[in-house]
């Protein structure tokens, strides 16, 4: 195996050829979808991309919309 090809960011696939002999592919890993921290349902409008589009600048950018509300009014219910 090549010394750049071992590495675990690299998925191992096997894909059979025309001549039927099974071949190893060293096959790029699929990005996982960003999920909430709470519920882990997928979170809307955020891609696998750039850093910067990764979170929203907002508290609980790993929260979807509606446990970051509950976690706000949480945070306000405790005040009192
Ligand atoms: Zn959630």
């Amino acid at each position: 195996m090549r010394p750049s090809r071992r590495v675990t960011s690299l998925r191992r696939k096997f894909v059979r050829t025309p001549g039927s002999k099974t071949k190893k592919v060293f096959a790029k890993k699929k990005n996982k979808k960003p999920v909430c921290a709470e519920c882990k349902k997928p979170l809307h409008g955020r891609k696998e991309g750039a850093k910067t589009k990764r979170r929203p600048e907002r508290p609980y950018p790993e929260l979807c919309s509606s446990c970051s509300r509950k976690k706000i009014i949480q945070k306000i219910k405790e005040k009192f």
